[in-house]
């Protein structure tokens, strides 16, 4: 009997994970609010149904053997009922633990990965995770709050939400007092600021563990636009001791990728967490602290899929059905280019530029040698939405830039931020 995997969640990530659960031989059914949610085209069922809705998730979870989420903010009352019924294989832990970013650093630094400092604004210290929080402060309030915390923090340092942020929404970086004002508006719901980290470069690192064994994938490098991702370049240099001339055969950590990745993998087992885990992280020379974690496939993920011999999708859905993981290798250097609603038109014109057929307003297959599109098929396209992405796989940063960056709304990397 085939196994059925429900997804809570249909954006691009469940369209991958789907497409991967097809390969291994799963059924896959996806809920989403979206009647046009791109993971529908590649599911054998789906509902339309807002993930606060009860019933539809039990309906999600009666269909299928084992449940997931690609979609990090399903209400956490909803989700301890469902996790009762039915088989949330990866649990719910990770998935509270990373809904709020004060709950979440504190969770980091309990389990030995270094973080900015931060403090909760407004204060507050009773409960640790100080859910329980004045909800109305006047403006002169909000200011007085803001500044007796970047007094504690020092300039620059960062303003956050704590819940429902992403891709650097809910976000407001103070450069110097001035700033203040502007960012205390933020406040109407509780927030955290944390010290501006002057790093390097950004990096992440997936993780895939069945709760006796953990892999995790090469560490890539992310180069953020705007707070969003942009690129993924793996190998990240100073991950590995060689520069990969020699082939990825010879890739070996350094002590720095020795000493993330046994961190992070250390992090995901004393926490007691199985299934996908993301974790990113700034580097600066031989150190790195957490930003933050995603209970899920990652973006900076993709490039897994043509990258590797396995990909986070295929080994997430491993672990749902019960089979053992694959432990991932690179197969050559890779960049993969996020698409966003600005860049969907060139995303198109590579494809029609190769003999690769087009049907429809998706689009998954190699577009010229080594060029690998996916376009997910979502109907409404806008700036700033992520609405595909390319492998270049074999690719450097510097081939990259010479090939291909011109094509696209960012243009050619320049080194710095
Ligand atoms: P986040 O949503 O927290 O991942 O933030 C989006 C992006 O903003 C990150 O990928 C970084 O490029 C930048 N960023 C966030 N927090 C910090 C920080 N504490 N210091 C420096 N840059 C940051």
């Amino acid at each position: 009997m085939k196994k059925k995997i429900g997804i809570i969640g249909g954006g691009q990530l469940g369209l991958m994970i789907a497409q991967e659960a097809h390969r291994l031989g799963a059924v896959v059914s996806a809920l989403d609010p979206a009647p046009d949610a791109p993971a529908f085209a590649e599911t054998d069922s789906h509902i339309v149904a807002a993930y606060d809705d009860l019933e539809a998730l039990e309906k999600l979870g009666d269909m299928s053997d084992v449940l997931t989420y690609e979609f990090e903010n399903v209400p956490g009352d909803i989700l301890r009922h469902l996790e009762g019924k039915y088989d949330i294989k990866q649990g719910i832990a990770p998935l509270f633990d990373s809904q709020d970013r004060l709950r979440e650093k504190n969770n980091a630094k309990k389990h030995g990965l270094p973080t900015p400092a931060y403090v909760a604004v407004p204060a507050c210290s009773a409960s640790e995770d100080c859910t329980e929080v004045p909800s109305k402060l006047s403006d002169d309030q909000r200011k007085r709050e803001l500044e007796n915390a970047v007094a504690r923090i020092g300039i620059p340092c960062v303003l956050k939400t704590r819940r429902l942020g992403y891709d650097g929404h809910g976000q407001a970086v103070i450069k110097t007092a001035a700033d203040i004002p502007q960012a205390a508006q933020l406040l109407s719901v509780p927030c955290i600021l944390e010290s501006f980290v002057d790093f390097d470069y950004e990096a992440s690192v997936v993780m895939v563990s069945d709760g006796s064994r953990t892999i995790h994938f090469p560490i890539g490098r992310n180069i953020h636009k705007g707070g969003i991702l942009d690129l993924s370049i793996v190998p990240a240099k100073g991950m590995y001791r060689n520069s990969m001339a020699g082939g990825t055969k010879d890739m070996e950590e350094s002590a720095l990728g020795l000493k993330i990745a046994g961190a992070c993998e250390h992090f995901m087992e004393d926490c007691g967490y199985k299934g996908i885990l993301a974790i990113e992280l700034f580097i600066k020379g031989d150190d790195f602290v957490f930003n933050e974690m995603a209970p899920r496939p990652h973006n900076s993920g993709h490039y897994t899929i043509e990258g590797c011999t396995t990909n986070q999708y295929r080994e997430l859905c491993r672990f749902l059905l019960g089979e053992p993981l694959e432990v991932p290798e690179l197969i050559a250097p890779t960049v993969m280019k996020n698409i966003l609603g600005q860049d969907l038109d060139a995303a198109w014109s590579v494809v029609r530029a190769s003999d690769a057929g087009i049907s429809g307003n998706s689009f998954c297959g190699e577009a010229g040698t080594g060029v690998y599109v996916h376009i997910y098929g979502k109907t409404e396209s806008r700036p700033k939405r992520k609405m595909g992405h390319i492998t270049f796989v074999p690719m450097t940063l510097e081939e990259y830039d010479e090939c291909w960056a011109d094509k696209f709304v960012y243009g050619k990397y320049i080194d710095g931020k």
